[in-house]
């Protein structure tokens, strides 16, 4: 926890030319200064800082943010180790909250497994290269593999022997070590009667498991013997410093490529992950033997907003999976699928073939992962309508995840023609299961594309069925996200131009509160109704000043949502003004009033459904809450028809 005060001393002091000059070189260009984008590859410089407003843009990709925002996605740090960054680097005491007694153990005994861990990390490295046993089997077995000397040492890879003797947790005794410790990492086995220390791994090559710093965490340990009693893999238990569901192996050594090329290959074990980096494939993690988790999708997602998994061709292994990419999905990445040849795995297959032929391979064989399961599955669901019944059910379940809804609408589109199956009924297949899944969710992302917008069209769902707040927080957020931009932007402006015959006295915002208050309207979307409010808290500042408020907020939620607005060059409605150049502050008296039209319209909508459904539920006996719907229908129905007229004359 840092103070807000504190958080409020850095990004005062934090400014956005020093603190990006330090990785990018800028150069002045009038007021702001460009450069070529650290985020993603290109030649001609699209990345633009302003000082005035402390935020960068880029116009390539998109990526904007403040001084903290930069940091983040730079370093790959969270927002509060960004904080801690910058406040190291301006000489800002980030003071940490005192920590407890027992907060102090906990720290002081997880560094001590790191500790344990580095140790038996060098203790196995050093027992491949130097002991007899772990040259004469481990060593060869990773060369028979076809790893270089470079990518052993790189992995760290070595060989736990086995005897009394040649043990880890009796060298690690020796060196001073705890023996609580070499238990709590999972390395050392205490013996029940006698008390003696017993290795968990030995005769077996080592896998160092890293964090994603790059500390040593945990082991996976591989025997190469063909004895069946024998497990063929085993790994460190989870411990203070491991927690399986949250690490990834590889991830040290390949987010900064991640990071770089927008993309992260999955794949299944240790030797796939080492195999690809060596054949020049470095963007690549494995889950090391557990099936997917949220946490492990999450970490992805902080550096790449695309997962390729690679498959070897066991179609019942693939079957058995598919429930597990939907997660994927869910965290709204986008998902691929390679497919390798038959009796090939991702390890062979970069073995047989040169750097070259395998990335090829990788480029051309990538497909979509929903195009994929329509394929996998349809092929006895032709004939057969119960497995065709249960073909549309399973790509329904993998599109109604997906959390933007530009995409899922794209899928829909696409899936309808794949599966033969009406684009409608799969629409409404795909919202029932999203009203199931998601009955509470908050509204879309901020970043959701802006739907054009179709001011008094209802909404298209299910009658009989409540309207869910997300719905109504979906169907505003366009509207409301639309006020706020003339707000930030023109807020302090005066409705009417300067030009105008008639001088207004009125500015954008006392306009807009003015009409949203006199029909008791209030924004669905919590975020945007905070900001909303918070506008009119700073209203006495000017335009610039209110702007950089708003992006060197101290909720992250707040500057997210004020970049995305403030990067955007035009509003929706304006954009069709740009063919005859007219400034858009001209035309204010004309959008401003129409966007304020809309989103009464959406408002209406939803009251109109409302009533609807209300009316379908109501039992067909009691006329008197019948006829006092339809009247209340009635009166909708007119202000929708006044609306839609006052919204085709404001049409432009
Ligand atoms: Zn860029």
């Amino acid at each position: 926890m840092i103070s807000k005060t504190t958080i409020a001393k850095i990004l005062d002091s934090a400014q956005i030319v020093d603190v990006i000059s330090d990785f990018v070189s800028l150069r002045r260009r009038g007021a702001n200064y460009t450069a070529c984008c650290p985020f993603h590859n290109e030649k001609t410089p699209s990345f633009s800082v302003s000082p005035s407003k402390g935020i960068y843009k880029c116009f390539g990709c998109g990526k904007a943010g403040n001084s903290v925002n930069f940091i983040m996605e730079h370093e790959h740090l969270s927002y509060v180790e960004a904080l801690r960054f910058l406040g190291r680097k301006f000489g800002i005491e980030v003071e940490d909250r005192e920590e407890s007694e027992a907060e102090v153990q906990q720290r002081l005994r997880s560094e001590s497994l790191l500790v344990v861990s580095e140790f038996a990390r060098d203790f196995y490295t050093n027992a491949l290269w130097t002991s007899q046993k772990g040259r004469a089997v481990g060593l060869s077995y990773f060369k028979e593999r076809g790893f270089s000397e470079e990518t052993i040492k790189k992995f760290q890879l070595g060989w736990s022997p086995e005897g009394r003797d040649g043990s880890m947790s009796a060298a690690a005794l020796r060196a001073g070590f705890k023996k609580e410790f070499i238990v709590a990492s999972g390395l050392g086995i205490e013996r029940e009667n006698t008390g003696e220390l017993a290795d968990r791994f030995y005769d077996r090559v080592m896998f160092p498991i890293h964090s994603l710093t790059g500390r040593v965490i945990a082991f996976g340990g591989r025997t190469l013997r063909t004895d069946k009693s024998v497990a063929k893999y085993i790994n460190s238990p989870e411990s203070d410093i491991y927690s399986k569901s949250r690490s990834l192996y590889g991830i040290f050594f390949a987010k900064s490529s991640i990071a770089r090329l927008q993309k992260c290959y999955l794949v299944e074990g240790y030797t796939d992950v080492i195999s690809l980096v060596q054949s020049g494939v470095d963007n690549v993690v494995a889950s090391s033997g557990t099936s997917l988790t949220s946490e492990q999708v999450r970490l992805i997602r902080r550096f790449a907003p695309q997962v390729t998994i690679l498959y070897d061709s066991d179609a019942a292994g693939i079957k058995a999976s598919l429930r597990g990419i939907d997660m994927l999905l869910e965290e709204g990445l986008q998902v691929k699928v390679v497919l390798f040849p038959d009796g090939e795995d991702p390890d062979s297959y970069a073995r047989k073939n040169t750097p070259a032929q395998l990335k090829d391979y990788l480029e051309k064989s990538e497909r979509d992962f929903i195009e994929f399961k329509i394929e996998l599955l349809s092929a006895d669901a032709d004939k057969d309508p119960i497995k065709r019944r249960q073909l549309i059910n399973e790509v329904v379940t993998s599109i109604a995840v997906i959390p933007d809804a530009i995409t899922r609408a794209v899928y829909i589109e696409e899936c309808s023609i794949k599966l033969r199956f009406e684009q409608n009924l799969l629409a409404r297949e795909v919202n029932k299961l999203r009203k199931v899944r998601h009955p509470y969710a908050s509204g879309g992302r901020a970043d959701d594309f802006r739907e054009p917008v179709n001011p008094v069209q209802i909404p298209d769902l299910d009658t009989g069925d409540q309207l869910p707040q997300f719905v109504k927080n979906i169907y505003c957020e366009p509207a409301e996200k639309e006020l706020l931009y003339y707000l930030l932007k023109f807020g302090e402006l005066p409705l009417y131009g300067k030009d105008e015959e008639i001088q207004s006295t009125i500015t954008v915002s006392q306009f807009i509160l003015a009409e949203l208050q006199n029909d008791e309207l209030e924004f669905q979307n919590l975020l945007y109704k905070n900001l909303f409010e918070e506008y009119y808290k700073v209203r006495e500042l000017n335009q610039d000043e209110i702007q950089r408020h708003f992006t060197n907020h101290t909720d992250p939620g707040i500057v997210d949502l004020v970049t995305s607005i403030l990067i955007q060059e035009h509003s929706l409605n304006i954009k069709q003004f740009l063919a005859a150049l007219i400034p858009e502050e001209k035309v204010l008296s004309l959008v401003v009033p129409k966007a304020i039209m809309v989103y009464k319209a959406k408002i209406t909508s939803i009251a109109y459904q409302e009533l609807r459904d209300e009316l379908v539920k109501t039992p067909s006996d009691n006329y008197e809450r019948q006829s006092e719907l339809m009247n209340q229908l009635q009166t909708l129905m007119s202000v929708r028809n006044m609306l839609s007229k006052e919204l085709n004359r404001l049409t432009i």
